[in-house]
């Protein structure tokens, strides 16, 4: 286990944050428990550590993002996470958004395309004792080896919902993915209601790096 410090400040900020996430409008109790309880400066470089609890996007190298507090209590909540459930995330990035739904109590698979990221985090994780399924590859894809899921969530912005995603929910399963251009993407919740039927909702835009690959940006 790797020691680090979570002080009194720390656990502090984490309670500001939280309630400015609730006040724009995330309900879920459990999600909000869930980023009180997990120190996101864990997953910030020491220089840009002070800026860990802004509601704010930050860079993580590699050209990369750790995701918007905001936007990963969003996207958590539209999943309806129960205990058990077997999720696969797309970007595993920094590791927050995956440590975020381990802590939820989900089987987290969780997919990195940058292989300097995907060592870097898969390595933090496991020193921190946050046990995910880690995979290096093209998410854009799903993880055919490890479908079906109960739970699949793409944090970054896809041209169009991937066909291989849909195939590898199981029935009463959810597709959380931002769709839109390059610049901007519209939330989108897919259930799949039965092996023919699906519906979607749609929510507000949110600003991701693109989905690369396959079924993603070329
Ligand atoms: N979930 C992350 C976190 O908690 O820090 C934030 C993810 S960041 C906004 C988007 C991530 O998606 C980046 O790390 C990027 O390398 C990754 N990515 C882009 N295209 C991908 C693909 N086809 N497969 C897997 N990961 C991909």
């Amino acid at each position: 286990m790797l020691k680090l410090e979570d002080s009194y400040r720390h656990k502090g900020q984490r309670r500001e944050l939280v309630k400015i996430i609730r006040k724009k409008g995330i309900k879920d109790e459990a999600v909000l428990d869930a980023i009180n309880t997990l120190p996101r400066h864990f997953f910030f470089d020491t220089a840009l550590g002070s800026h860990a609890y802004e509601d704010k996007a930050f860079p993580i190298g590699e050209g990369q993002t750790i995701s918007q507090p905001y936007t990963v209590a969003f996207q958590t909540e539209l999943l309806q996470i129960k205990p058990g459930d077997k999720v696969l995330e797309i970007g595993t990035g920094s590791g927050y958004q995956g440590s975020i739904l381990h802590i939820l109590g989900a089987e987290v698979h969780t997919i990195e395309y940058q292989k300097k990221l995907f060592d870097r985090t898969k390595k933090f994780l496991n020193k921190l004792g946050i046990h995910l399924h880690f995979y290096f590859g093209d998410g854009s894809q799903g993880l055919p080896s490890q479908a079906p899921f109960d739970k699949i969530l793409v944090t970054a912005g896809a041209p169009v919902v991937p066909n291989s995603l849909l195939k590898q929910l199981k029935v009463g399963g959810i597709l959380v993915i931002p769709v839109g251009d390059r610049n901007t993407q519209k939330m989108l919740r897919l259930t799949k209601k039965s092996a023919t039927k699906i519906t979607q909702e749609e929510f507000s835009n949110f600003a991701f790096v693109p989905l690369l690959g396959s079924e993603g940006w070329k």
